[in-house]
This record gives structure tokens, C-alpha cells and sequence, in this order.
């Protein structure tokens, strides 16, 4: 057949962008294309070694490219810990190329659980505890980079099974770390009355793990029926007085159609004043799974919108600027009894957060402040069940809304749901990591971007180096012993 006889054919797909990645066998960095295919977004990537991959990243390619336009200028940190060696993600960091500052910074006290999850992102199990000094350097440290730092969450492993987690929380606060949070699955709060009243008296906001209400979605994510003593946890810590945020895991043909009775279950429950959905990230510990049906965002405000009765629409959800705006979405309610009415009614938040599109603020002489509680809502470090947070929402809903509340009561009523798709090894974009806004502290003074950290080879190697080096100390201590005693 010659040539003029050849029909040319359109590809099934628009190329969108190029952008780096790395290889989901051996990490290395691979250049990546992002194309839509069917209005759904894929990454479609090669490496040399390991041939060919492709996951999906966004089920809705109108709300992904529609996103971009929610995307702020960076603060830059004070300071960095790395320099420009390697290139992007191999010299984090921060490295002096970082986009964006630490809006929420983790430290990962330990690597025990009292809970082995058939999905953990931290592979938790054995490993190391750190010791009280190093988290005290390590919050030093964040304050050196950040200044005035604005939330820092303990973490693991299991925070709570850390035997000095009251004295790291002290230590956040002796710093002036302005909020500070315990990431946990509840089990000891359950269960141990002392420990319950020690956290009370310190009053961290409890990021607690809650994947849904069925007791098969805990026996599959979490091997174990942990639903009453999930229930029996936020039970207690409504009457100890103290805040919790549920943080949902959602897995593909595991609780996606539980997203709205999450929602719901959270409105109703005296200690929850937000819901955090997070599609499981494929790191670590995970079932199986197939990258091209993962779940995305639009898959989780799809499903609160249709399985809500009518509570939602989709415009209810805005992307995060502060981060590079396809990681985060965030919505705010005041909820008032059964009414709930979610803040992006009451005003359009687009005029203030459309970055690109957008740049003349809208006339009310308090725009400048609109946009800036709106930023603060917008952004990693707002921390549900807040008097910093109810302050944001009482500003942005500006004088023409007069709230029946004070601020220390309108906490009570400020509602946050966000959805954030964390990075794994398949979905892993080297522009989101760069403008990343949360940070893992390492005993070393760094602060790694979280999806770095879990996709690019970093938790492996830290958590290595400091079991390595903890058992070291094990065996010097138990020589010294015998010399004594000898
Ligand atoms: S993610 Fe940030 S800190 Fe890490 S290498 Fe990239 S630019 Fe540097
Ligand atoms: S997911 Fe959390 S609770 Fe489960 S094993 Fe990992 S650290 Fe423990
Ligand atoms: S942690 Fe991951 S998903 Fe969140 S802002 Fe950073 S890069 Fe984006």
C-alpha cells in the first residue's frame, strides 16, 4: 500500500503535559505524560528497565484542569536543610528549589502499632522510637525554618503507644507551635482512662482514623473489627471535652459508597468537627489494587454529592492553592442544628482563590481580609474544631452574615471536610511534590515533602539509619552495664 492510500488516525487521547515522575519497580526518575482520555486523566510513563506504566489520576478532567487556576504564589521558608544536587525529588529537603513552605509538618515519634492494618502507608511494625531530644531538636528545627510554625502533628507508627507522646506534645506548645495534633487509630484512647485524661489535659486535636461504619471495611483495611472501639473512642473523647477529625482510608470496592454516611455520622457527633478522605495511597502496606480503577478526588465528592441526599453539589468542593491546587480539595459548613450550609453558598469563593484567571478582587472594601481568612481555610495547616479557624470563617463570611455565635462557640459549628490524594509510586508528579505544604521532620533537621518521603525511597532509608543506629546504642548500653556490674 503506498502512502497515499494510508489514512491518518487521531489518537484516543489529548497529550496535556509532561512532567517527571519515577518507576513504580525501581524509583527511578522517569519523565511522565499526563493525557485525557474519555474526560478521566492518566499518567502514562516509561522506564528504560521496566517498560511501560499507567494509573489514572483524576476520574473528572474538567475539575483537573479546572483546578489549575486555584494556585497561590509559595512562601518561601526561611531556611533549607539540602542543596540542588541531584534535581528534583532526589535532594529534598527543603532544597532551595521547594515552592512552597511547611503548612503542616509531621513528626513520626515511632514505627510500633498496637494495630497491624493490611493498609498502612508506613509499613508500621518494627523500627525505632525516638527519644524525647530528638523531637525536641526536631521541633527547634521547624521553628528555625518556619518561624512562626503553624501546625505539627504527631505521628507513626502509633503516637499514642510512644511513652513520652505527653511530654512531645508539651514540647510543641512550649515552642508556640500554634496547633498541635495526635494522628491515631483510637484504640488506646478507648481503652486506657489515665492516658485519655493526660491528653485532655494537653488538648491536641485528635486526627483519628475512621474509615467508615461497617464492620467489613475495618476487618479488610484494618484485619481487625475495630468498629465499637472506634465508637467507644470518640464517645469518650466528646466527654473528655476534646476535638476530633475523622480520617477516612477509601479503597475502590471497599467503602467508596460510605463517603456520605461518613459525613453524615461525623455532622452528628459531638467531638467531630471534620472529616479527612484520603484515597488510599499504594505505598507501604496495601491490598491489591488496579491503577487504572484507583480512586481520585472527583471519585470521593462525586460519591459525598449522591450519597448525601441532596446536602451537596459539586461546587461545594474548591481545590488547596497553598499546595499545588490536583493534591487538595476543602469544603467548610456551619452546620446549626440539622442546617448545614456549606461557606462556598454564601460566598463565591472562585473570585477570591482563582489565581490565574481572576486577579481583580471583588469591590467590598474587606476583600483584602475575605481573601485572607479564605487562604487560611484553604490550606493545610487549618485545623477543624479551631478558634483560628472559626475566626477565618466568621472573616470570610464578611459583615453581611451575622453568625450567632461567638468565635469560642462557632468552633462548635464550623464543619471542615477535604479530600487529599496522596502521591504513590504510579500517580507520583515531581510539580506537586515541589510546591508540597506538608513536611516529615527527620531527626537530621530535615523536612521532606510527605510524598516524597512515602514514594521515593526516603522513609526506607531514615527508618533504616535509625534502627541501625538505635540498636547500636541498645548494644552499647548493655556492654557498659556489664562493665559496671564486672
Ligand atoms: S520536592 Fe522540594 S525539597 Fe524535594 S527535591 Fe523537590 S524541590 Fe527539593
Ligand atoms: S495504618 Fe496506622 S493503625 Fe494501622 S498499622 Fe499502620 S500505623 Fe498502625
Ligand atoms: S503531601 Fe502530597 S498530596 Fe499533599 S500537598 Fe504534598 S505532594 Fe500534594
Amino acid at each position: 500500500m503506498t502512502s497515499a492510500n494510508r489514512i491518518k488516525q487521531d489518537a484516543d487521547y489529548i497529550f496535556h503535559e509532561l512532567t517527571r515522575s519515577i518507576c513504580p519497580e525501581c524509583k527511578a526518575v522517569i519523565d511522565a505524560q499526563v493525557i485525557i482520555r474519555d474526560n478521566k486523566v492518566y499518567m502514562r510513563k516509561r522506564c528504560p528497565e521496566h517498560g511501560w506504566f499507567e494509573a489514572i489520576i483524576s476520574s473528572d478532567a474538567e475539575m483537573y484542569v479546572g483546578s489549575i487556576r486555584f494556585n497561590k504564589p509559595g512562601t518561601i521558608p526561611l531556611d533549607f536543610s539540602t542543596e540542588v544536587v541531584q534535581g528534583c525529588p532526589l535532594d529534598c529537603g527543603l532544597c532551595p528549589e521547594h515552592k512552597q513552605h511547611i503548612c503542616l509538618a509531621l513528626i513520626e515519634v515511632n514505627t510500633a502499632c498496637n494495630l497491624d492494618c493490611p493498609v498502612c502507608f508506613a509499613d508500621a511494625g518494627a523500627g525505632y522510637s525516638l527519644t524525647l531530644e530528638q523531637v525536641e531538636f526536631m521541633l527547634d528545627r521547624f521553628v528555625e525554618i518556619e518561624g512562626d510554625p503553624e501546625v505539627i502533628q504527631f505521628s507513626g507508627g502509633e503516637p499514642t503507644i510512644h511513652p513520652q507522646l505527653p511530654e512531645m506534645i508539651q514540647a510543641a506548645k512550649d515552642r508556640g507551635i500554634r496547633q498541635v495534633m495526635i494522628n491515631t487509630n483510637g484504640v488506646r484512647l478507648a481503652r486506657d482512662d489515665r492516658f485519655l485524661a493526660q491528653m485532655a489535659a494537653l488538648d491536641p486535636v485528635v486526627y483519628f482514623q475512621f474509615d467508615g461504619l461497617r464492620e467489613e471495611t475495618y476487618l479488610t483495611i484494618r484485619g481487625a473489627p475495630l468498629l465499637d472501639t472506634k465508637m467507644r473512642a470518640l464517645d469518650r473523647l466528646a466527654e473528655a471535652g476534646m476535638t476530633a477529625v475523622l480520617v477516612a482510608a477509601i479503597e475502590r470496592d471497599v467503602n467508596t459508597d460510605e463517603v456520605g454516611d461518613i459525613v453524615e455520622f461525623g455532622l452528628k457527633h459531638p467531638a467531630v468537627r471534620g472529616v479527612v478522605f484520603q484515597p488510599v495511597t499504594h505505598v507501604g502496606r496495601h491490598i491489591e489494587f488496579d491503577p487504572m480503577t484507583r480512586v481520585t478526588i472527583p471519585d470521593i465528592i462525586h460519591g459525598i454529592v449522591d450519597q448525601t441526599d441532596g446536602r451537596f453539589v459539586l461546587e461545594d468542593f474548591v481545590p488547596v492553592p497553598c499546595c499545588f491546587p490536583t493534591c487538595q480539595v476543602n469544603s467548610y459548613l456551619f452546620v446549626d442544628g440539622d442546617t448545614v450550609t456549606p461557606l462556598p453558598r454564601l460566598l463565591d469563593i472562585d473570585q477570591y482563590l482563582d489565581y490565574i484567571t481572576n486577579r481583580a478582587l471583588p469591590e467590598p472594601p474587606n476583600a483584602a481580609d475575605i481573601q485572607t481568612a479564605l487562604e487560611g481555610l484553604w490550606s493545610a495547616s487549618a485545623v477543624a474544631g479551631t478558634e483560628q479557624t472559626a475566626g477565618q470563617f466568621e472573616c470570610a463570611c464578611g459583615p453581611g452574615l451575622d453568625l450567632p455565635y461567638e468565635v469560642n462557640h462557632l468552633k462548635e459549628h464550623v464543619f471542615q471536610i477535604a479530600i487529599k490524594d496522596f502521591l504513590d509510586a504510579w500517580t507520583f508528579n515531581v510539580k506537586q511534590v515541589m510546591k508540597c505544604c506538608v513536611g516529615i521532620l527527620t531527626p537530621d533537621g530535615r523536612a521532606i515533602p510527605f510524598c516524597s518521603y512515602n514514594s521515593v525511597g526516603y522513609r526506607e532509608e531514615i527508618r533504616e539509619q535509625l534502627t541501625l543506629e538505635q540498636g547500636r546504642q541498645k548494644i552499647q548500653a548493655i556492654s557498659r552495664d556489664r562493665e559496671d556490674q564486672a
